[in-house]
């Protein structure tokens, strides 16, 4: 049978008091209300709701999808209606959000430790509240008070719904060729009109309003990005009162068949003339679409892991039941026909680089999810401005690395299963066709990559990484102990070949924009790479202060171990991609396209 999921509170309370120490920010507003208690009793419940009551839906969802009838209505799997209710009547989506707009103004970094087990639980469910909240945050910060007032309250709540519509037939990566139009009204609406496709969460039955917000070419606007400008289009209209009124001329015109993530539906959406309102200035609707797309591409991150924890205890589970052959230094379980596959150090490889990588990664997107904290609510305007640095930088990473890491490491854990992996009744098929996605939606990971290498770094005279190779060397400068010093070696060798990649771009890719292009892959992989070697020396001079201290709690030891595992096994990758990063374009686009 299938493993049930077990949220990882002990390790999520071991990055936010010990590693992240987040007491020491109880000053910032929002921290001052989550003391260890608060969030230690946050996180148990956060565990009960997502163990109880969302992991059992994450079969049903994969197995019964969603459903559309004629009139374009779209009905969510069995249970996810009732769990949606009880998601938003527990306050579970307004954790982090603005209090003035009814959200309980907590740490987004405690936010993010919820949202970890939510998408570890079930992904595809998460979603519909995860984008109506990335939809309020564009709302929130854009939105005029008018539009703050009458859709923020509700979509904090989950009373309503929300949606991103970027995408149309003809036109993903290149938003340039968007050819949805708004024609202006007298009253200052818009008609728009046209048709977006893959639009995640575009309908469904389970929150009373759904609010959509379009990115759409206004009559006479400049071509290309320019000209693109946002707008927020209800699919019922709200009345004097701000309840769900008239209906607005917009429909889910079909429901893709996809390779997963069934329980969410994701929709055609047809706009004919359908109302909507100008959010932010015109023509610069990108920028705004951007906030909620940053966050949206740190929710994927989110996702790359989370799902890669759940194929971890599965798979770990298995290991530990199913018995084949015997260990290669003698049999472990005498009395039985033959020993878990646990004992197998190829076994053993897969679960190790499960384990290092989720942990390494929770860190990560712990850390990262802070600096969105300090940026927002810090008030020293260096620390702000640092923390906007980082989150600028590290969103394409937390993106591209952990879903493309977390990718492998769910498929690690469907192989620990053997053929049962490959059957849908154990679970681990539904995993890593769920994960797929991750990689592509919310920019692919090979455009994040350009994203970072085009434009994050060269971002503000470089001040972003340059802070960034501060704070590592600072780091490095500080030493450690008998025990923990191969951590600090092994941030201080990752960091030099950042270091040297970094400076062959410069010194390279200018000339040709091709070597940028062709090394990007390698140098964001490099980087995804350095961030979790620090997260893991961290974590690892932590775990062994603690020790040092009498703690006897045994996950410092575990810390340690596993930490030991990850410098030995995915540390050496690093000369590798810094390798492939100097070995330029030029094989890479030698070969004639007719000669394919
Ligand atoms: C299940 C699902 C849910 C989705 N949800 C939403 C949603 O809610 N809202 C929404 O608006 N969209 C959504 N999308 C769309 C998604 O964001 C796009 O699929 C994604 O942005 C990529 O666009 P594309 O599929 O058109 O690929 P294309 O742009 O056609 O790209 C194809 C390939 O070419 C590469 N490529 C393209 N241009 C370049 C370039 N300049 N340089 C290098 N490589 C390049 C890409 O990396 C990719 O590998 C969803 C998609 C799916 C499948």
């Amino acid at each position: 049978m299938t493993a049930s999921y077990r949220a990882p509170v002990r390790d999520q309370r071991f990055v936010l008091h010990d590693v992240l120490d987040i007491a020491q920010y109880s000053s910032l507003p929002g921290f001052a209300d989550a003391d260890a208690d608060t969030v230690d009793a946050i996180l148990e419940e956060g565990a009960k709701f997502t163990e109880g009551v969302l992991a059992p839906l994450n079969k049903v969802g994969d197995v019964e999808g969603c459903t559309r009838d004629a009139d374009g209505n779209v009905k969510t799997p069995t249970g996810f209606k009732d769990a949606f209710k009880q998601m938003a009547e527990s306050g579970w989506t307004a954790l982090s959000s603005d209090p003035e707009y009814g959200g309980q103004g907590l740490p987004h970094v405690l936010n993010l430790a919820v949202n970890e087990m939510v998408s570890s639980a079930n992904m595809a469910f998460g979603m519909y509240p995860g984008l109506t909240l990335g939809a309020a945050a564009a709302l929130a910060a854009a939105g005029t008070d008018e539009q703050k007032q009458l859709y923020l309250p509700k979509m904090i709540s989950c009373q309503w719904g929300g949606t991103m519509n970027l995408t149309e037939p003809h036109c993903g990566t290149d938003l340039g060729l968007l050819r949805t139009k708004a024609v202006p009204q007298a009253d200052g609406s818009y008609k728009i009109t046209g048709q977006k496709i893959w639009i995640s969460s575009g309908e469904h039955d389970m929150a009373e309003n759904i609010i959509h917000l379009v990115l759409a070419r206004i009559e006479g606007a400049p071509d290309g990005v320019k000209g693109i400008s946002l707008f927020v289009v209800p699919k019922f209209i709200p009345d004097e009162n701000g309840d769900p009124g008239e209906r607005n001329t917009l429909k889910c015109g079909g429901l893709e068949e996809k390779m997963g993530i069934h329980g969410n539906a994701t929709c055609v959406m047809d706009y004919d003339e359908a109302t909507g309102w100008l959010v932010g200035e015109e023509n610069k609707g990108l920028k705004v679409m951007f906030i909620m797309m940053n966050e949206a591409r740190l929710g994927v991150g989110l996702q790359g892991y989370a799902i890669a924890e759940a194929a971890y205890q599965q798979s770990l589970a298995f290991a530990k039941d199913r018995l084949q052959g015997r260990s290669l230094t003698g049999p472990k379980n005498q009395d039985g026909p033959a020993d878990p596959i646990i004992v197998h150090p190829d076994v053993r490889r897969m679960l190790m680089d499960q384990k290092c990588f989720v942990e390494g990664a929770r860190c990560f997107a712990l850390w990262t999810a802070l600096q969105g904290d300090l940026e927002e609510k810090s008030d020293d305007p260096a620390v702000r401005e640092k923390a906007g640095d980082y989150m600028a930088l590290l969103t394409p990473i937390v993106k591209s690395y952990l879903t493309g890491k977390g990718y492998d490491m769910v498929s690690n854990g469907l192989q620990v299963h053997g053929g049962s992996g490959f059957t849908e009744e154990w679970g681990a098929s539904q995993l890593l066709r769920d994960a797929r996605i991750t990689m592509i939606y919310e920019g692919t990971n090979g455009i994040q990559a350009l994203d970072l290498v085009g434009r994050k770094l060269a971002m503000n005279g470089m001040r972003p990484i340059t802070s960034f190779f501060a704070e590592i060397d600072a780091f490095v400068a500080e030493g450690g102990n008998d025990e923990t010093q191969a951590f600090v070696d092994a941030v201080a060798g990752c960091k030099g070949k950042l270091k040297q990649a970094t400076d062959w771009l410069m010194n390279n890719a200018l000339n040709n924009f091709d070597h940028a292009g062709a090394g990007s892959h390698d140098y964001l992989n490099l980087f995804g790479l350095t961030c979790l070697a620090y997260m893991w020396a961290r974590m690892a001079k932590t775990a062994s202060a603690k020790i040092a201290a009498g703690d006897t709690d045994p996950i410092y030891a575990a810390k340690l171990k596993t930490g030991r595992y990850f410098l030995d096994r995915w540390v050496p990758e690093a000369a590798m991609h810094l390798a492939k990063v100097e070995a330029g374009a030029d094989s890479m686009m030698a070969l004639e396209e007719e000669a394919f």
